[in-house]
Protein backbone atom coordinates (compact mmCIF):
# COMPACT_ATOMS: atom_id res chain seq x y z
CA UNK A 1 0.00 0.00 0.00
CA UNK A 2 1.69 2.87 -1.24
CA UNK A 3 -0.65 6.00 -1.83
CA UNK A 4 -0.74 8.69 0.90
CA UNK A 5 -4.91 8.41 1.12
CA UNK A 6 -5.13 4.69 1.60
CA UNK A 7 -2.46 4.31 3.61
CA UNK A 8 -3.56 7.13 6.68
CA UNK A 9 -7.29 6.15 6.03
CA UNK A 10 -6.38 2.69 7.22
CA UNK A 11 -4.01 3.82 9.95
CA UNK A 12 -6.34 3.59 13.31
CA UNK A 13 -7.97 0.41 12.34
CA UNK A 14 -4.76 -1.39 11.66
CA UNK A 15 -3.38 -0.45 15.11
CA UNK A 16 -5.36 -2.96 16.59
CA UNK A 17 -8.53 -0.95 18.75
CA UNK A 18 -10.52 -2.12 21.09
CA UNK A 19 -13.93 -4.33 19.58
CA UNK A 20 -12.74 -3.99 16.23
CA UNK A 21 -13.22 -0.20 16.37
CA UNK A 22 -12.73 1.35 12.88
CA UNK A 23 -11.63 5.14 14.79
CA UNK A 24 -9.64 5.16 17.89
CA UNK A 25 -11.95 6.43 20.06
CA UNK A 26 -12.18 9.34 22.13
CA UNK A 27 -10.45 8.65 25.08
CA UNK A 28 -11.46 10.78 27.96
CA UNK A 29 -9.99 9.51 30.99
CA UNK A 30 -7.39 12.15 32.47
CA UNK A 31 -5.21 9.15 34.17
CA UNK A 32 -4.89 5.40 33.79
CA UNK A 33 -4.37 2.79 36.65
CA UNK A 34 -1.83 -0.35 36.80
CA UNK A 35 -3.29 -3.40 38.62
CA UNK A 36 0.39 -4.50 39.18
CA UNK A 37 2.69 -0.85 40.49
CA UNK A 38 6.04 -2.06 39.04
CA UNK A 39 4.31 -1.64 35.63
CA UNK A 40 3.32 2.03 36.80
CA UNK A 41 7.34 2.50 37.75
CA UNK A 42 8.17 1.06 34.53
CA UNK A 43 5.64 3.57 32.15
CA UNK A 44 6.83 6.40 34.40
CA UNK A 45 10.69 5.27 33.63
CA UNK A 46 10.27 5.17 30.19
CA UNK A 47 11.04 1.55 30.22
CA UNK A 48 7.53 0.36 29.10
CA UNK A 49 5.21 2.03 26.63
CA UNK A 50 1.90 3.19 28.34
CA UNK A 51 -0.17 6.03 29.57
CA UNK A 52 -0.17 8.07 32.79
CA UNK A 53 -1.51 11.50 32.71
CA UNK A 54 -3.69 13.52 30.55
CA UNK A 55 -1.60 16.14 29.97
CA UNK A 56 1.12 14.12 29.25
CA UNK A 57 -0.20 11.65 26.78
CA UNK A 58 -3.88 10.15 25.37
CA UNK A 59 -4.37 6.93 23.32
CA UNK A 60 -7.06 9.09 20.79
CA UNK A 61 -4.22 12.20 20.49
CA UNK A 62 -1.39 9.30 20.43
CA UNK A 63 -3.11 7.52 17.03
CA UNK A 64 -3.52 11.38 15.39
CA UNK A 65 0.14 11.92 16.44
CA UNK A 66 0.69 8.57 14.75
CA UNK A 67 -1.07 9.32 11.56
CA UNK A 68 0.83 12.54 11.32
CA UNK A 69 3.94 10.66 11.30
CA UNK A 70 3.06 8.47 8.50
CA UNK A 71 1.93 11.18 6.66
CA UNK A 72 5.32 13.15 6.63
CA UNK A 73 7.41 9.54 6.59
CA UNK A 74 8.80 10.61 9.92
CA UNK A 75 10.04 8.49 13.02
CA UNK A 76 7.63 10.02 16.04
CA UNK A 77 5.48 13.15 16.16
CA UNK A 78 4.05 14.84 19.48
CA UNK A 79 0.82 16.62 19.05
CA UNK A 80 0.05 20.04 20.92
CA UNK A 81 -3.45 22.58 21.82
CA UNK A 82 -2.56 24.64 18.70
CA UNK A 83 0.08 25.03 16.08
CA UNK A 84 1.65 28.04 18.39
CA UNK A 85 2.10 25.30 21.34
CA UNK A 86 4.08 23.20 18.91
CA UNK A 87 6.49 25.97 18.13
CA UNK A 88 7.04 27.44 21.11
CA UNK A 89 7.40 24.39 22.87
CA UNK A 90 10.00 22.91 20.81
CA UNK A 91 11.63 26.29 21.56
CA UNK A 92 11.16 25.88 25.44
CA UNK A 93 12.36 22.41 25.25
CA UNK A 94 15.31 22.51 23.13
CA UNK A 95 16.91 26.31 23.49
CA UNK A 96 18.67 27.85 26.47
CA UNK A 97 19.31 31.12 27.18
CA UNK A 98 22.46 32.12 24.95
CA UNK A 99 21.29 30.36 22.15
CA UNK A 100 21.25 32.00 18.73
CA UNK A 101 18.70 31.17 16.27
CA UNK A 102 18.21 32.60 12.49
CA UNK A 103 14.79 32.30 11.20
CA UNK A 104 12.87 33.58 7.80
CA UNK A 105 11.39 37.30 8.45
CA UNK A 106 8.33 36.60 5.88
CA UNK A 107 6.82 34.29 8.97
CA UNK A 108 3.16 33.17 9.84
CA UNK A 109 2.27 36.73 12.45
CA UNK A 110 2.10 34.88 15.59
CA UNK A 111 5.22 33.07 15.23
CA UNK A 112 6.89 35.83 14.27
CA UNK A 113 5.54 37.77 17.72
CA UNK A 114 6.67 34.61 19.32
CA UNK A 115 10.13 34.71 18.41
CA UNK A 116 10.13 38.30 19.74
CA UNK A 117 9.46 36.96 23.00
CA UNK A 118 11.85 34.45 23.10
CA UNK A 119 14.56 37.48 22.56
CA UNK A 120 13.32 38.91 25.71
CA UNK A 121 14.28 36.18 27.53
CA UNK A 122 17.96 35.48 25.90
CA UNK A 123 17.49 33.10 22.67
CA UNK A 124 18.88 35.63 20.27
CA UNK A 125 16.84 35.78 16.99
CA UNK A 126 17.80 36.78 13.51
CA UNK A 127 15.25 37.68 10.65
CA UNK A 128 16.77 36.76 7.38
CA UNK A 129 15.21 36.56 3.62
CA UNK A 130 15.19 32.79 3.80
CA UNK A 131 13.85 32.91 -0.35
CA UNK A 132 18.13 32.93 0.10
CA UNK A 133 20.09 30.37 1.21
CA UNK A 134 23.13 33.07 1.28
CA UNK A 135 21.04 35.25 3.50
CA UNK A 136 20.97 32.31 5.82
CA UNK A 137 24.38 31.35 5.87
CA UNK A 138 25.55 35.00 6.46
CA UNK A 139 23.43 35.14 9.51
CA UNK A 140 24.90 31.97 10.82
CA UNK A 141 27.32 31.90 13.95
CA UNK A 142 28.89 30.28 16.31
CA UNK A 143 26.42 30.32 19.09
CA UNK A 144 23.56 29.37 16.36
CA UNK A 145 21.96 26.12 16.74
CA UNK A 146 18.94 25.86 14.93
CA UNK A 147 17.25 27.24 11.68
CA UNK A 148 13.33 27.78 11.40
CA UNK A 149 11.58 28.54 8.24
CA UNK A 150 7.98 28.13 6.86
CA UNK A 151 7.54 26.10 3.31
CA UNK A 152 5.39 29.30 1.39
CA UNK A 153 5.05 32.14 3.37
CA UNK A 154 1.36 33.96 4.24
CA UNK A 155 0.47 36.70 2.93
CA UNK A 156 3.18 37.17 0.17
CA UNK A 157 3.48 33.51 -1.03
CA UNK A 158 7.22 33.59 -0.97
CA UNK A 159 8.68 30.34 -1.42
CA UNK A 160 12.17 29.54 1.00
CA UNK A 161 14.99 27.84 -0.54
CA UNK A 162 14.49 24.67 1.05
CA UNK A 163 16.87 22.91 -0.37
CA UNK A 164 19.77 24.53 0.07
CA UNK A 165 18.78 25.71 3.55
CA UNK A 166 18.93 22.14 4.11
CA UNK A 167 22.20 21.29 2.98
CA UNK A 168 23.58 24.62 5.04
CA UNK A 169 22.21 23.30 8.05
CA UNK A 170 24.13 19.87 7.52
CA UNK A 171 27.11 20.95 6.80
CA UNK A 172 27.18 23.57 9.96
CA UNK A 173 25.20 20.31 12.26
CA UNK A 174 22.49 22.92 12.82
CA UNK A 175 19.01 21.60 13.91
CA UNK A 176 16.77 22.73 10.63
CA UNK A 177 12.65 23.00 11.74
CA UNK A 178 10.44 23.41 8.92
CA UNK A 179 6.76 24.57 9.19
CA UNK A 180 5.29 22.97 6.43
CA UNK A 181 1.24 23.93 7.18
CA UNK A 182 0.96 25.83 3.95
CA UNK A 183 2.12 22.89 1.84
CA UNK A 184 0.78 20.05 4.13
CA UNK A 185 2.39 16.42 3.66
CA UNK A 186 0.32 15.84 0.38
CA UNK A 187 2.06 18.69 -1.76
CA UNK A 188 5.65 18.73 0.68
CA UNK A 189 7.59 15.83 2.75
CA UNK A 190 9.96 18.12 4.02
CA UNK A 191 12.36 15.55 5.38
CA UNK A 192 13.83 14.31 1.75
CA UNK A 193 15.11 18.31 2.20
CA UNK A 194 16.92 17.70 5.52
CA UNK A 195 14.83 18.80 7.57
CA UNK A 196 15.37 17.51 11.67
CA UNK A 197 11.73 18.47 12.82
CA UNK A 198 8.21 19.13 10.76
CA UNK A 199 5.79 21.34 12.15
CA UNK A 200 1.87 21.37 10.88
CA UNK A 201 -1.05 23.26 12.54
CA UNK A 202 -3.38 20.86 12.99
CA UNK A 203 -5.83 23.48 12.70
CA UNK A 204 -5.21 24.59 9.48
CA UNK A 205 -5.31 21.79 5.99
CA UNK A 206 -4.94 18.80 7.69
CA UNK A 207 -7.88 19.17 10.33
CA UNK A 208 -9.31 20.94 7.41
CA UNK A 209 -12.91 21.98 9.10
CA UNK A 210 -12.40 24.61 10.74
CA UNK A 211 -13.98 23.19 13.66
CA UNK A 212 -10.43 22.17 16.07
CA UNK A 213 -7.54 23.26 16.61
CA UNK A 214 -4.16 21.06 17.23
CA UNK A 215 -0.59 21.07 16.83
CA UNK A 216 2.47 18.79 15.61
CA UNK A 217 5.96 18.69 15.37
CA UNK A 218 7.38 15.49 13.57
CA UNK A 219 10.77 14.29 14.11
CA UNK A 220 11.94 13.79 10.58
CA UNK A 221 14.47 11.00 10.98
CA UNK A 222 17.57 13.46 9.70
CA UNK A 223 19.47 15.03 12.99
CA UNK A 224 21.83 13.36 15.06
CA UNK A 225 20.92 14.12 18.23
CA UNK A 226 23.39 12.70 20.08
CA UNK A 227 25.56 15.96 18.73
CA UNK A 228 23.66 18.12 20.46
CA UNK A 229 24.43 19.73 23.49
CA UNK A 230 21.31 19.97 25.29
CA UNK A 231 19.12 16.62 25.70
CA UNK A 232 19.02 15.96 29.33
CA UNK A 233 20.67 12.71 30.12
CA UNK A 234 16.94 11.20 31.49
CA UNK A 235 16.22 11.15 27.70
CA UNK A 236 19.18 9.62 25.91
CA UNK A 237 17.40 6.39 25.79
CA UNK A 238 17.58 4.28 22.56
CA UNK A 239 17.93 5.68 19.18
CA UNK A 240 19.44 9.21 19.21
CA UNK A 241 16.40 9.94 16.49
CA UNK A 242 14.05 9.54 19.23
CA UNK A 243 15.60 11.69 21.77
CA UNK A 244 14.65 15.47 20.78
CA UNK A 245 10.58 13.92 20.37
CA UNK A 246 11.23 12.38 24.10
CA UNK A 247 12.75 15.72 25.61
CA UNK A 248 9.40 17.80 23.43
CA UNK A 249 7.05 15.26 24.90
CA UNK A 250 8.83 15.01 28.40
CA UNK A 251 9.97 18.73 29.27
CA UNK A 252 7.82 20.47 26.61
CA UNK A 253 4.46 18.89 26.85
CA UNK A 254 4.36 17.71 30.30
CA UNK A 255 5.88 20.55 32.00
CA UNK A 256 4.75 23.43 29.81
CA UNK A 257 1.34 22.06 29.31
CA UNK A 258 0.08 23.23 26.07
CA UNK A 259 -2.15 19.62 25.62
CA UNK A 260 -4.35 18.51 22.88
CA UNK A 261 -7.44 17.33 24.04
CA UNK A 262 -9.37 13.70 23.05
CA UNK A 263 -12.08 15.23 21.35
CA UNK A 264 -10.03 17.60 19.07
CA UNK A 265 -7.62 14.65 17.88
CA UNK A 266 -10.39 12.76 17.17
CA UNK A 267 -12.14 15.61 14.96
CA UNK A 268 -8.42 16.34 13.52
CA UNK A 269 -8.28 12.65 12.38
CA UNK A 270 -11.32 12.25 10.80
CA UNK A 271 -10.76 15.53 8.98
CA UNK A 272 -7.22 14.18 8.36
CA UNK A 273 -8.79 11.26 6.24
CA UNK A 274 -9.90 13.26 3.38
CA UNK A 275 -6.21 15.77 3.35
CA UNK A 276 -5.22 14.62 -0.57
CA UNK A 277 -8.73 15.10 -1.76
CA UNK A 278 -9.10 18.47 -0.56
CA UNK A 279 -5.52 19.31 -1.49
CA UNK A 280 -6.44 18.80 -4.97
CA UNK A 281 -9.92 20.29 -5.06
CA UNK A 282 -8.53 23.23 -3.34
CA UNK A 283 -5.25 23.19 -5.16
CA UNK A 284 -6.84 22.85 -8.80
CA UNK A 285 -9.68 25.72 -7.80
CA UNK A 286 -6.95 28.28 -6.84
CA UNK A 287 -5.18 27.36 -10.27
CA UNK A 288 -8.19 28.59 -11.65
CA UNK A 289 -9.02 31.72 -9.87
CA UNK A 290 -6.04 33.14 -10.12
CA UNK A 291 -5.40 32.83 -13.66
CA UNK A 292 -9.07 34.83 -13.86
CA UNK A 293 -7.64 37.99 -11.28
CA UNK A 294 -4.07 37.80 -13.16
CA UNK A 295 -5.98 38.73 -16.21
CA UNK A 296 -8.86 41.24 -15.01
CA UNK A 297 -7.92 44.88 -14.91
CA UNK A 298 -9.47 45.64 -11.46
CA UNK A 299 -6.55 43.12 -10.16
CA UNK A 300 -3.26 45.10 -9.47
CA UNK A 301 -1.25 42.08 -8.91
CA UNK A 302 -1.85 38.30 -7.68
CA UNK A 303 0.93 36.99 -5.49
CA UNK A 304 0.60 33.01 -6.30
CA UNK A 305 3.67 30.65 -6.48
CA UNK A 306 1.95 29.06 -9.31
CA UNK A 307 1.67 31.77 -11.90
CA UNK A 308 5.04 32.28 -14.05
CA UNK A 309 5.82 35.76 -13.05
CA UNK A 310 6.22 34.64 -9.65
CA UNK A 311 10.18 34.87 -8.42
CA UNK A 312 10.50 31.60 -7.38
CA UNK A 313 7.69 29.80 -9.53
CA UNK A 314 10.07 27.30 -10.87
CA UNK A 315 11.27 26.58 -7.27
CA UNK A 316 7.89 25.78 -6.43
CA UNK A 317 7.46 23.21 -9.10
CA UNK A 318 10.45 21.75 -8.67
CA UNK A 319 9.56 20.99 -4.58
CA UNK A 320 5.57 21.22 -4.52
CA UNK A 321 3.06 18.86 -5.78
CA UNK A 322 0.89 22.38 -6.88
CA UNK A 323 1.70 25.14 -5.52
CA UNK A 324 -0.73 25.80 -2.97
CA UNK A 325 -4.54 27.31 -2.42
CA UNK A 326 -3.31 30.41 -1.16
CA UNK A 327 -2.86 33.81 -2.84
CA UNK A 328 -2.97 37.08 -2.09
CA UNK A 329 -4.37 40.27 -4.43
CA UNK A 330 -3.66 43.92 -4.62
CA UNK A 331 -6.51 46.08 -5.90
CA UNK A 332 -6.03 48.51 -8.48
CA UNK A 333 -9.10 50.87 -7.60
CA UNK A 334 -11.89 48.90 -6.06
CA UNK A 335 -11.98 49.13 -2.12
CA UNK A 336 -10.82 45.83 -0.30
CA UNK A 337 -13.63 45.82 1.73
CA UNK A 338 -15.92 46.79 -0.83
CA UNK A 339 -14.59 43.67 -3.01
CA UNK A 340 -14.62 41.47 0.19
CA UNK A 341 -18.22 42.25 1.22
CA UNK A 342 -19.43 42.27 -2.59
CA UNK A 343 -18.08 38.26 -2.51
CA UNK A 344 -20.86 35.89 -1.19
CA UNK A 345 -19.39 32.33 -1.28
CA UNK A 346 -16.01 33.30 -0.19
CA UNK A 347 -16.00 34.09 3.93
CA UNK A 348 -14.80 37.38 5.04
CA UNK A 349 -12.59 35.87 7.97
CA UNK A 350 -9.52 34.74 9.56
CA UNK A 351 -8.03 31.11 9.39
CA UNK A 352 -6.97 29.09 5.95
CA UNK A 353 -7.01 25.84 5.06
CA UNK A 354 -11.15 25.47 5.60
CA UNK A 355 -13.06 22.90 2.84
CA UNK A 356 -14.74 26.80 2.21
CA UNK A 357 -13.16 29.59 0.93
CA UNK A 358 -11.54 32.70 2.81
CA UNK A 359 -10.74 36.03 2.53
CA UNK A 360 -9.35 38.70 5.08
CA UNK A 361 -8.31 42.32 4.42
CA UNK A 362 -4.57 41.33 5.78
CA UNK A 363 -3.04 45.22 6.86
CA UNK A 364 -6.32 45.99 8.81
CA UNK A 365 -6.89 42.41 10.78
CA UNK A 366 -3.61 40.46 11.05
CA UNK A 367 -0.86 42.71 10.66
CA UNK A 368 -2.13 45.58 12.11
CA UNK A 369 -0.73 45.86 14.92
CA UNK A 370 2.96 45.35 13.65
CA UNK A 371 2.04 48.80 12.15
CA UNK A 372 2.71 51.12 8.84
CA UNK A 373 6.54 50.62 8.24
CA UNK A 374 6.98 47.49 9.43
CA UNK A 375 4.32 46.31 6.61
CA UNK A 376 5.60 48.27 4.43
CA UNK A 377 9.11 46.66 5.05
CA UNK A 378 7.12 42.66 4.40
CA UNK A 379 5.75 44.48 1.06
CA UNK A 380 2.12 44.47 2.66
CA UNK A 381 0.10 46.75 0.71
CA UNK A 382 -2.92 48.25 2.24
CA UNK A 383 -5.50 46.78 -0.27
CA UNK A 384 -3.98 43.43 0.08
CA UNK A 385 -6.49 40.62 0.03
CA UNK A 386 -5.07 37.03 1.17
CA UNK A 387 -7.54 34.28 -0.50
CA UNK A 388 -7.70 30.70 1.38
CA UNK A 389 -9.26 29.10 -1.75
CA UNK A 390 -11.70 26.10 -0.63
CA UNK A 391 -12.76 23.11 -2.04
CA UNK A 392 -16.33 24.52 -3.78
CA UNK A 393 -17.75 23.67 -7.30
CA UNK A 394 -14.79 25.37 -9.37
CA UNK A 395 -17.28 27.24 -11.30
CA UNK A 396 -19.75 28.33 -8.44
CA UNK A 397 -16.20 29.88 -7.16
CA UNK A 398 -15.28 31.44 -10.55
CA UNK A 399 -19.18 33.45 -10.69
CA UNK A 400 -18.70 34.20 -7.44
CA UNK A 401 -15.16 36.19 -8.07
CA UNK A 402 -16.90 37.23 -11.82
CA UNK A 403 -19.34 38.86 -10.05
CA UNK A 404 -17.92 40.57 -7.39
CA UNK A 405 -15.79 42.69 -9.77
CA UNK A 406 -18.23 43.05 -12.24
C1 LIG B 1 -1.88 28.99 11.62
C2 LIG B 1 -0.44 28.76 11.52
C3 LIG B 1 0.31 28.46 12.66
C4 LIG B 1 -0.31 28.39 14.04
O1 LIG B 1 -1.27 27.41 14.14
P1 LIG B 1 -2.48 27.52 15.21
O2 LIG B 1 -3.05 26.14 15.18
O3 LIG B 1 -3.40 28.58 14.73
O4 LIG B 1 -1.86 27.87 16.52
C5 LIG B 1 1.66 28.24 12.51
N1 LIG B 1 2.26 28.33 11.30
C6 LIG B 1 1.57 28.63 10.19
C7 LIG B 1 2.29 28.70 8.89
C8 LIG B 1 0.19 28.86 10.25
O5 LIG B 1 -0.49 29.16 9.14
Amino acid sequence: MTGFTSKILHADRRGRIEHGSIHKPVHTAVTYAYDDAHDLAAVFQGDQPGYTYGRQVNPTVTALADKVTLMEQGVATAAFGTGMAAIGTTFFALLRAGDHVVASSFLFGNTNSLFNSFAEHGIEVTFVDATSTDAVADAVKGSTKLVFVETISNPRTQVTDLVGIGQLCRDRGLIYIVDNTMTTPYLFQPKNVDASLIINSLTKYIGGHGNALGGAVTEAGNFDWSTFPHIYDNYKKGDPSGWAIQQIKKKGIRDFGASLGPEAAHHISVGSDTLALRMEQACANARVITEYLNAHPAIKKVYFPGLPDHPEHERANELFRYPGAIFSVELTEMDCFEFLNRLDLVICTSNLGDTRSLGIPVAHSIYFEMGPERRASMGIDDSLVRFSIGIEDTDDLLADFEQALR
